[in-house]
């Protein structure tokens, strides 16, 4: 257990979530699905600026997991399986979480979180038998109504649905919890589809869904949401030969927060990813290159290094199927939590999946001439929750004379637009140059959003609470020279461009 920050603490930090979601719901990034009939709760649809930097996060996790990468096999896999799936991976039996009922109100709440908010502790890992126990102890009472809470019980998460016109257990199904396992039901056409056995990944992005008992904090815990997951599969007898581990990998500096230094109260310390590897504090060479890629990637979107940290499951928190967790954690205004998580799966689900399904599930080692079960490296990130972290953190607020603006200071990876276009007057032509513009950059690919709507400070304070980086703007000078202004929204410096510079210059970030 874990001192966590005080409720008082985490009120004044608080705002900074409240300010993300209203400006998400005021410009229509993000809102309740659903709305019209009284929404339903865990579930959110995003929209416009929105659903572009949810599809940017997408891709540039493509990009780095999968496109740019020689050993991995990318993967769309159903949402619905074989019910078998899930009975082998463990996660119809095991798949819960605590609930706690109140004897009075009848409201059902996650007695782990019920216990972290009226004591301001972490309780990460900690068992039920404890959890009970410290509900008793605490005589905590339901915080709706005051009355007395039941027994703890288990709430399995996973979303039941039928399959066809049958009826009873043969048509019963269950929407996926993970991605994972339809990646491991198919290692073998994953393996035939890649050009060679492991090392080599298996990747997809999609839809996940799970029955949470309280879903909460906006995006970061919903019922349906998008996970980027990649399978890893190592020979394990080479889980410390990884050709991929560079000097930079080992450079990484990461704060590091071991159980024991968890259970003590500490903080985590920055630990270079060589000397976490030397000391033994991650256990191999292929978890430590993941870990430390997961890292850059999402410093890579622009998340400042600071409000990041590794922490190392302990015995009792780590799943069934888990031999080393490390998550990244983010400092949220509600204290460091689970942004992703890095798991070493051995090779329990391949496993698991060769016992249920009569089917062998290895690979061939050419040096040692004998089958084996791959171990599994398994980086998990939530796109949602990613999302939601990238505008935590992006958030920020000048004061000017005529009030408070708000800037999204998003990285130009992840910004829903290159930039806007603006024409200064619609008169005297100005208005059909900018379309022109407009049509050029998108043309080259670039997506620019048109704007000639209000003053040109207004449309600048648009653009930059959405995290556009760059404004264009065509005055008069550009009907005689060809040139533009270029603003960009962290400096509100301006610079003269010529139109046909313009596409390569906002491509290279240096307009
Ligand atoms: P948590 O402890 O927060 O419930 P978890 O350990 O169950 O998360 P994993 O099963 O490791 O999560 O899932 C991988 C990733 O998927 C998480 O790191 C997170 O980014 C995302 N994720 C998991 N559950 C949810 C959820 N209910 N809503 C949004 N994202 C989620």
């Amino acid at each position: 257990m874990h001192m966590a920050k005080g409720k008082e603490e985490r009120k004044g930090v608080d705002e900074l979530s409240a300010k993300v979601i209203n400006l998400a719901g005021r410009r229509f990034l993000i809102v309740p699905n659903s709305e019209i009939y009284g929404g339903a709760a865990g579930f959110y649809d995003f929209v416009g600026y929105g659903a572009r930097i949810k599809r940017n996060v997408e891709n540039a996790w493509w990009g780095r997991f999968v496109s740019g990468r020689d050993d991995v096999v990318p993967m769309e896999g159903s949402i619905i399986t074989n019910p078998k799936v899930w009975r082998a991976s463990g996660h119809l039996e095991s798949f819960n979480d605590p609930a706690i009922d109140c004897a009075k109100c009848k409201s059902r709440f996650r007695a782990d979180h019920l216990i972290e908010e009226e004591l301001s502790l972490s309780v990460d890992g900690v068992t039920m038998e404890r959890l009970e126990k410290m509900m008793r102890e605490n005589k905590i009472a339901c915080p709706k109504c005051g009355g007395a809470l039941n027994l703890i019980k288990t709430f399995n998460l996973m979303f039941k649905t039928s399959i066809g016109a049958g009826e009873g257990s043969d048509a019963e199904a269950y929407l996926r919890p993970e991605t994972a396992q339809v990646i491991f039901a198919n290692f073998k056409a994953g393996l035939g589809a890649g050009r060679a056995g492991p090392p080599f990944g298996i990747a997809q992005v999609g839809k996940a869904f799970r029955n949470e008992i309280s879903p909460r904090n906006f995006v970061f815990r919903m019922r349906e949401f998008t996970q980027m997951e990649l399978e890893y599969f190592v020979n394990p007898a080479k889980l410390d030969d990884c050709p991929s581990l560079s000097e930079a990998h080992l450079k990484l500096e990461i704060p590091l927060l071991t159980p024991e230094m968890h259970e003590k109260g500490q903080p985590a310390k920055k630990t270079a990813v060589g000397d976490a590897l030397s000391h033994k504090t991650i256990g191999t060479k292929w978890h430590a290159y993941w870990l430390a890629e997961c890292v850059m990637f999402i410093q890579s979107l622009g998340v400042r290094p600071e409000n990041l940290r590794a922490r190392k499951h302990s015995a009792s928190e780590l799943s069934h199927y888990s031999s080393e967790t490390w998550d990244v954690e983010y400092n949220y205004p509600w204290g460091f939590r689970e942004l992703m998580g890095v798991a070493n799966r051995t090779d329990f689900d391949l496993r698991q999946h060769s016992a249920h399904s009569g089917k062998e599930l290895t690979a061939f080692d050419e040096e040692r001439k004998l089958k084996y079960a791959p171990h599994v490296f398994e980086p998990s990130f939530g796109v949602e929750r990613l999302v939601f972290t990238i505008l935590l953190d992006a958030y920020s607020e000048s004061v000017q004379k005529e009030g408070s603006t708000v800037i999204l200071k998003l990285s130009p990876k992840v910004a829903p637009l290159h930039a806007g276009v603006f024409p200064l007057m619609k008169k005297d032509g100005l208005a059909q140059k900018a379309r022109e513009v407009e049509k050029a950059l998108k043309a080259a690919g670039l997506d620019v959003e048109y704007d000639d709507a209000g003053s040109i400070g207004k449309r600048y304070a648009r653009m930059d609470e959405v995290g556009v980086p760059l404004c264009i703007t065509i005055d008069y000078d550009t009907l005689s020279n060809d040139t533009v202004t270029v603003r960009d929204r962290d400096t509100a410096a301006q610079v003269r461009v010529k139109i046909s510079e313009l596409a390569q210059k906002i491509r290279a970030g240096s307009a």
